[in-house]
C-alpha cells in the first residue's frame, strides 16, 4: 500500500488565518524550525494508479494539484480518485466534498448518520447531491473498497466506532436522534499483500475495545491535535479544552503518548496537529520528547510504503 499525506494539520491549518500564537507568528516570519501545513488529508493506493481519499479536507483541490498521481489522465474528466472514505462529519473532514462540485460522479463511504448530517443538515451540500454515490460504513463490519467505476481496490476497510460526539453544527435534537456509534470512526485499511494502516485523525479517548487493531498494524496515523488539555484556553484566554473538543492530549498521565507506549509494532505518526501544538517546532522539548518515545510528526507531502 502506498500512503501519501497530503495534509497534516487540524482544522484551520498551520498557520491559521486569524491566529498569532507563537507557532503561527514564527512560521510566518520564517523563524520556526518547522513547516506550514494544510488541513488533514490522506490518500492511499494498493496499485499506484487508483487512489482512495481518507477525509475530504477544505484544502483538497490544492492538495490534489500538489500530487501528480491524483491529476486527471490523458482523457478529460478521468480522475484517478476512486472514492472517498469519511471518518467523521467535522467540517475539516467533509468540506472538501463541496469543492469537488462538478458533474464528475463520486463514491463516498460514510456511516448512515454522517451521510444524513451532510445531505440533510447543510443546504450547501445539495450542490453535490446528484454527484455522490453513497456506500455504507458500519462499525465493526469489514468491507472491500470499490471505485466509482466498480473496480475492486484490493483494499479492505474495517471501521471501528470511537467514543466521539456529533459536531457542534449539528442541532442537539438531530444529534440525539442518531446512534452514537456512527459519529466518529477509526479506519483500519488493509491490502491483500498485508500492509495495514490505522487512520484516526480524531480520537477522544483510547479504548481497550480497539486497541488490538492498533497493535497489529504497520502504520498508525493518530490524533496529535493538542499537547496539553488546556492548550487553547491558555493561548486564547478562553475556549474549550482538548478533551471537550474530542481530542485526547498527547502529554500527561492520561495522554496518548503514555497510553500508547506499549504499542510497538506500527510506525507511529501524529497527524491532525493543531497550530498551537509545540510539537510543530522541531527545536522544542515537546518535539524531542515525542521523537524519543518513538513517534514522528506528520508533514505535508510525506510518502510511506507499507
Ligand atoms: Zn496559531
Amino acid at each position: 500500500m502506498r500512503v501519501k499525506i497530503l495534509g497534516s494539520a487540524a482544522g484551520g491549518g498551520f498557520p491559521q488565518w486569524n491566529c498569532a500564537c507563537p507557532n503561527c507568528r514564527r512560521v510566518r516570519d520564517g523563524t520556526l524550525n518547522g513547516s506550514a501545513r494544510t488541513q488533514v488529508q490522506v490518500a492511499i493506493s494498493a496499485d499506484d494508479s487508483s487512489w482512495y481519499l481518507l477525509s475530504a479536507s477544505p484544502d483538497l483541490p490544492r492538495q490534489i494539484e500538489g500530487f501528480a498521481k491524483l491529476h486527471p489522465a490523458a482523457q478529460s474528466r478521468e480522475t484517478p480518485i476512486a472514492a472517498l472514505v469519511l471518518p467523521g462529519a467535522d467540517l475539516d473532514q467533509v468540506l472538501g466534498l463541496i469543492l469537488l462540485r462538478e458533474s464528475q460522479p463520486l463514491r463516498v463511504y460514510a456511516t448512515p448518520s454522517i451521510r444524513r448530517i451532510i445531505m440533510e443538515n447543510n443546504i450547501i451540500f445539495a450542490m453535490v447531491k446528484n454527484q455522490i454515490v453513497w456506500e455504507e460504513l458500519a462499525p465493526g463490519k469489514d468491507c472491500g473498497l470499490t471505485s466509482v467505476n466498480g473496480e475492486k481496490s484490493g483494499i479492505r476497510c474495517l471501521p471501528f466506532a470511537l467514543a466521539g460526539n456529533y459536531p457542534h453544527y449539528v442541532s442537539p435534537e438531530v444529534a440525539a436522534s442518531l446512534p452514537s456509534n456512527e459519529a466518529l470512526l477509526g479506519l483500519r485499511m488493509q491490502t491483500q499483500g498485508g500492509g495495514a494502516l490505522v487512520y484516526m485523525p480524531g480520537a477522544p479517548s483510547i479504548d481497550d475495545a480497539w486497541l488490538e487493531s492498533l497493535e497489529n498494524c504497520d502504520l498508525l496515523l493518530f490524533d496529535g491535535a493538542f499537547w496539553t488539555d488546556d492548550e487553547l484556553i491558555r493561548i486564547q484566554g478562553s475556549g474549550r479544552s482538548a478533551r471537550q473538543m474530542g481530542h485526547i492530549p498527547i502529554s500527561g498521565a492520561d495522554g496518548s503518548l503514555r497510553k500508547l507506549a506499549h504499542v510497538r509494532k506500527p510506525r507511529k505518526i501524529f497527524i491532525h496537529v493543531n497550530n498551537t501544538n509545540p510539537i510543530l517546532d522541531e527545536d522544542s522539548d515537546e518535539y524531542r520528547c515525542v521523537h524519543e518515545a518513538g513517534w514522528e510528526v506528520a508533514h505535508d507531502g510525506q510518502e510511506l510504503t507499507l
